[in-house]
Order: structure tokens, then sequence, then C-alpha cells
């Protein structure tokens, strides 16, 4: 049996920032990974493509206070520091916004946004939906937008919640990708990979944890998977987690997003490098919006980027479905012909993945103070970390680092 300070479960942002601290304070520790990998939802895949790509998390918002882009500068790591939506082209279908269309959607959004965080402002813990203009030209864009940054539908994300996320509004995307920054800043931290934990009994002093490699004794336990995943039960709590956390977890679960990647053998598109593409279909209204990023960083790639019920349904659908889907708006927008050009795609399946269950966390609407009750500790052995649980950098690898840091920070103290 391994006996330590401090038992971590999870090498994403958070555990690996929780393991580092634990480090600099001298605690023992252990990390357990049940992937075969680190970064957990900040991942860089390289093979598929033969080329990085970001299958998670791949802006560092809020750039300027973000401790990542400081880590970065340190290790050299490149960065685009830009507007998340510069080169942003809108295409309805039929063609091609002109610059008056395109500020009439920008503004339109703009006020539906600004309708919800006025909500929120004013203590109201409704659906966002409920600020939006669902009459409007442009509300299948705010639908889809709002879905995309919250990762659940538009009837269930709360305007209070939203209105406690802090934003500089700085998304600068990392060149070699978010989840390679990730794994540098985290180098050095060991990790027990492919460990799988099943059980945390703390009945007596301490904790003691059942793995998938055997057993571990810790003072406390710092645990990082997401709501989802506790909420599902597959690690098992004697005695079981209190009411109040369990409900918490219900009420901030792990919303959906995901992203289908078509990769080139050419330029097909004609637009600089790092453009974005709003498509909504004026021909039919039944149609969602859908959002691309055009030749990230130069690769002849589009990524088409799908939250809440539009990535629920992409999951469901199946790959062949999802791929043809992404391919016919590519095709309306650019020409059947870019379909001759097409080399390779692929998917993720954040909500199937057994150990993420969703992409990042939302507040249910009326359950924006749930998030709160994450962060309380049960009986100082079992404390949450994790992006959900940061108040107010939450859905994000930032959040989730400072909260992986701060909570070891605070477990240390408390065990003196
Ligand atoms: C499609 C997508 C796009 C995103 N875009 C951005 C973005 O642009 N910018 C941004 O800042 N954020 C983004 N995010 C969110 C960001 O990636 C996450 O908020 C963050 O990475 C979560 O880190 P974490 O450490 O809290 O959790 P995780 O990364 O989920 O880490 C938890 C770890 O626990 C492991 N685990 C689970 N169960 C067990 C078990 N029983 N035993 C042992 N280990 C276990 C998991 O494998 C995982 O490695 C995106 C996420 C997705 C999915």
């Amino acid at each position: 049996m391994t006996s330590v300070d401090i038992a971590i479960i999870g090498a994403g942002a958070a555990g690996l920032a929780a393991g580092k601290a634990c480090q600099a304070l001298g605690k023992s520790f252990v990390v357990l990974e049940a992937k075969d990998r680190i970064g957990g939802r900040a991942y860089t895949e390289s093979e598929i493509f033969g080329t990085p790509w970001d299958c998670g998390g791949h802006w560092l918002h809020s750039a300027s206070v973000n401790p990542l882009r400081v880590m970065a500068d340190e290790l050299g790591v490149e960065y685009l520091k830009r507007r998340s939506f510069l080169n942003l082209h809108l295409h309805l279908g039929t063609g091609w916004a002109d610059a008056a269309t395109r500020a009439a959607c920008d503004a339109a959004m703009e006020a539906d946004f600004d309708a919800s965080e006025a909500l929120g402002r004013a203590g109201r813990d409704v659906a966002v939906v409920e600020a939006f203009d669902t009459g409007g030209r442009w509300f299948r864009l705010t639908d889809h937008m709002s879905e995309a940054i919250s990762a659940l539908r538009v009837d269930q994300i709360s305007t209070l919640d939203y209105h406690h996320y802090s934003d500089t509004e700085e998304n600068w995307p990392v060149v070699a990708g978010y989840g390679a920054l990730v794994a540098a800043c985290g180098a050095g931290v060991p990790v027990s990979l492919e460990t799988t934990v099943s059980a945390v009994d703390y009945t007596g002093a301490g904790v003691v944890l059942t793995t998938s490699k055997g057993t571990v004794k810790a003072r406390a336990v710092i645990i990082t998977v997401s709501t989802n995943v506790l909420a599902s039960g597959r690690i098992r709590f004697t005695p079981g987690l209190p009411v109040a956390l369990s409900r918490a977890l219900e009420a901030v679960p792990t919303g959906l997003a995901n992203k289908v990647v078509v990769q080139f053998s050419r330029d097909v598109f004609g637009l600089p490098e790092t453009s974005n593409l709003y498509f909504m279909d004026e021909r039919d209204a039944t149609r969602p919006a859908r959002s691309f990023q055009i030749r990230p960083f130069g690769q002849e790639m589009a990524i088409d980027y799908l939250g809440g019920a539009q990535a629920v349904e992409w999951e469901a659908a199946g790959e062949a479905a999802t791929f043809d889907a992404t391919k016919r708006v590519l095709a309306d927008v650019f020409g059947n012909d870019i379909l001759k050009h097409v080399t390779k795609m692929a998917a993720t399946s954040w909500g199937t993945d057994p150990h993420t269950l969703g992409a990042y966390s939302c507040a249910l609407a009326g359950a924006a103070g749930q998030r709160a009750v994450l962060g309380e500790p049960v009986q100082e052995k079992i404390y949450l970390a994790g992006e959900a649980v940061h108040p107010t950098w939450f859905s994000t690898v930032h959040g989730a680092w400072a909260s992986g840091r701060e909570t070891a920070e605070k477990v240390a103290a408390g065990l003196g």
C-alpha cells in the first residue's frame, strides 16, 4: 500500500497544478490518472493529421491574467496575440454577407449577450434564452454561440453563472497546441498513468483509495474529475458523499462541446490563415447556425465547433452523419469541388469519453449558487478541484489550473 500526504485524482490541468504545488510545498503526493496520457480535456493530438490540433481547450482565455500564458512566456511557447474572431466571415447560404449585414449581425448578437449579462448582474438566475431576441433575424447565431460558450442548451444556461464568469476578452490560440503547453507546464510532476480510482473510503483517519494498481492511503484527497464523472458514481464513496454535494454535482453538469476537423490537400478557401466563419443558412430557417476555424495557423484545415444541443445530436448521429453534415456546410460555402481535396477527417466525442463524460461545466438556470458548494471540503479530507470549482474562471484550462494549485495549497496548509 502506498502512503502519502495527498492523493490527487486526475492529471488534467488541475491535477498537474496540484501536483506541482505539492512538490513546491514539500508534501508527499501521488497523481493517479486513468488514461494512458496526461492533460485530460487539454490535449493536443499530432498523429492523425501529422500536425498538432487541440481536441479540447485551444484558447488562452483572459490571456493577460492567465497563469498558463505567463508560463508560456517563460517556456518560450508561441501564441497568437489577437482577438478570437479576427478575420471573421459570415455566409448566409446564398452568399457572403456584406459589411453592413455583418455589422447588424454583430450588433444583434452583442445585444443578446449584453441582455443576458444584465439579468445576471441584477441577480436574476434564469435561462439565458429569456434575455435573447428569439424572433430576431440573428437568433440562430446567438443560440449557436451561446451553446458553444456554455456547452448546454440556451434554455438551461444560468444568467447568473454567465455573469459570474470573469473575462478580459483576450482569447489567444497556442500555435503548437494548448494541450502541449499544459503538458509542458506539468512536466516534472510524477503521474501514475492507467491508474483508475474506483473507490474512496473516508471512514477512518485520512482516506483509502482503491485503484486499478492497488491501494493508496492518504491524509487527504484532491479530486479533479469532471462533475459528470463524479455524479455518474464511477468512483464509489464510503460513506456516500453529502447530499448537498451530490445535488451540486447535478446542478452544475458538464455540458457538451465537440470539434470535427477536415483536412485538405491544398488551400480550398482563399481566406487568410486563421480565419473564422459563421454560417447561417437564410434559405432554410430550420438549419442550425455553425461556426468554423478556417486554416488555423496556415494549416489546410477547417474545424467545425458545436456545443450544447448541437453537440449532443452530433454524438448521437454517429461519425458518418457528422462528417457528412460538416462537409455539406463547407460545400455550401466554398463549392462542391472542395470535397475532392479532403484528405482526412476526425471528430471528438467528449460526451462518451468515460473519463470526462462532457466538455465543460455550466450551472443550470436557478442553480448558480451551487457552484460554490463544489468547493466545500468534506470532513477536511475530500477536496474537489478542477474547472467546475473555480468561482470565476470555470469551464477553462486556466480555471482548472488555478483551482488545482489553490486547492493543494489549502490542503497542505490544513495538514500543517
Ligand atoms: C471541445 C473543448 C473545447 C474547449 N475549449 C477551451 C478553450 O479554448 N480554452 C479553455 O481555457 N478551455 C477550453 N475547454 C475546457 C478545458 O479544456 C477544461 O475546462 C479543462 O481542461 C479541464 O481541466 P480539469 O483538470 O478540470 O479536468 P480534466 O482535464 O477532465 O482532468 C481530469 C482527469 O481525471 C481523469 N480521470 C477521470 N476519472 C478518473 C478516475 N476514476 N481515476 C483516475 N483518473 C480519472 C481524466 O482522465 C482526466 O485526465 C475546452 C474543452 C473542450 C472539451
